[in-house]
């Protein structure tokens, strides 16, 4: 199938882009940003997206940057998946990002997806959003008001929708420094490489004394969104990193997740068995790696 016909508009700045998107707004236009199209591309071919006006961030050359920032590293919503895949920077000081990147989809996706538009798609089998609860990664967005910071906590709303305003765009992810010293892993189970995950499982935690603290656990492609999974991670925090207290912790995990998704890939229960199998792992990679 072909794309529905669409006004396309390629604008040169941010500003350029939300004056589009107020114009658009206000004739009651359904507009939407274009960033990598990896995900768009497809939903309009198959018609399950059908705007009448398409605004592609292409041309935006300020959004496509990673650097250091103080001890943030800021990257520009623009930036492509591969840059982050290859950017020293993100490789040596956030691991578990620079992990989680390499994860998504094949090369060729991560060459023209953008690390903005993963985060503004939220699909919920997406790796970056589970990232970004662990880490607590703050999101930028810029409308016609200017610039305001969105916690991960409050912008993945529910499936593929976030807390962005219709007139706001995506412009920069902010991602606190990494304390040395903390353990981390990502793990998921695709049913082919390259898929989006049945169900993934990202872990940062410390130690200290041979006991776990600052325990995190995210799990993506489960529920309608990248969720938190607090009682599991009260189950190991305080306690010594033994293999009997990452398996008590990650039973929790997959008892404590509320309603797995089910579908013509898995099942409710097969998903929250792939939570409790994946946590369990991720807890003793990250524990391993913890100084
Ligand atoms: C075969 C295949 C496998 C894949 N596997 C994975 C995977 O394993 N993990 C994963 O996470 N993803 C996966 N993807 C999706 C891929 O990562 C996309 O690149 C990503 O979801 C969207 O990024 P994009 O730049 O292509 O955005 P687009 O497709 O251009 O846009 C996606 C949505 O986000 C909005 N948007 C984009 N940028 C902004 C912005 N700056 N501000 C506001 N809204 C914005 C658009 O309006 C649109 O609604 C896969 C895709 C394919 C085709």
């Amino acid at each position: 199938m072909k794309a529905a016909s669409f006004d396309y508009h390629a604008p040169p700045t941010v500003e350029s882009a939300i004056a589009l998107l107020q114009r658009f707004e206000g004739e009651g236009l359904d507009t939407k940003l274009l960033a990598g199209g990896q995900s768009l591309m497809p939903m309009l071919n198959m018609r399950i997206a059908r705007p009448q006006v398409l605004v592609d961030l292409g041309k935006i050359e300020a959004l496509d940057y990673i650097r250091a920032e103080g001890e943030a590293i800021a990257i520009g919503s623009m930036a492509s998946k591969r840059a982050a895949e290859d950017s020293p920077l993100l490789r040596e000081q956030q691991p578990l990002f620079h992990a989680a990147t390499l994860l998504i989809g094949h090369r060729q996706i991560r060459n023209r997806g953008t690390v903005g538009g993963s985060f503004a798609h939220a699909d919920p089998a997406a790796e970056y959003p589970a990232v970004a609860l662990v880490q607590d990664i703050r999101m930028r967005a810029q409308g016609p008001n200017g610039v305001r910071e969105i916690a991960a906590s409050d912008f993945f709303v529910t499936f593929m929708t976030t807390s962005l305003e219709a007139t706001e765009i995506l412009v920069e992810v902010r991602l606190p420094p990494f304390r040395p010293g903390t353990g981390w892993a990502i793990q998921e189970f695709a049913k082919r490489h390259g898929d989006l995950a049945l169900a993934g499982i990202a872990v940062t935690l410390r130690k200290a004394n041979g006991r776990c603290e600052d325990v995190r656990i995210g799990a993506f492609g489960v529920n309608a969104t990248a969720v938190r999974l607090p009682a599991a991670e009260a189950a190991l925090n305080g306690q010594s990193a033994t293999t009997e207290n990452f398996a008590r912790a990650a039973a929790v995990a997959g008892e404590s997740v509320a309603e797995p998704l089910g579908d013509v890939h898995a099942t409710p229960d097969y998903r929250r068995q792939l939570v409790k199998v994946l946590t369990e792992r991720c807890l003793a990679e990250a524990a391993a790696r913890a100084a």
